[in-house]
């Protein structure tokens, strides 16, 4: 799972922090940042899914998964997880 936030459209509610601080620091206004990496670790998913959900500006989205390469049996063990996109 990779995740991208948009700065523009926070507003400062401060429930990702909430959820997932590790991921989420909030400057001293309030609005958030993404700290490190935005592919999240397994054991993070649930945390910084939880974020993603209840942003209420929808400022946190997944960013998709790099495809196979063209040409190669792309099956994976257990299928792919749908893309988590909230749209406005
Ligand atoms: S929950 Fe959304 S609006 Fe609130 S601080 Fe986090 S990214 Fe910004």
């Amino acid at each position: 799972m990779k995740i991208k936030l948009d700065r523009t459209r926070c507003d400062g509610f401060g429930v990702c922090a909430k959820h997932a601080p590790e991921h989420f620091p909030l400057d001293d206004w309030g609005y958030a940042s993404l700290a490190g990496d935005p592919a999240i670790a397994p054991q993070d998913e649930p945390a910084v899914t939880r974020a993603l959900l209840d942003c209420p500006v929808h400022a946190i989205t997944t960013l998709p998964e790099p495809s196979p390469p063209a040409g190669e049996n792309a099956t994976v063990a257990g299928g792919t997880a749908p893309q988590r996109r909230i749209v406005p």
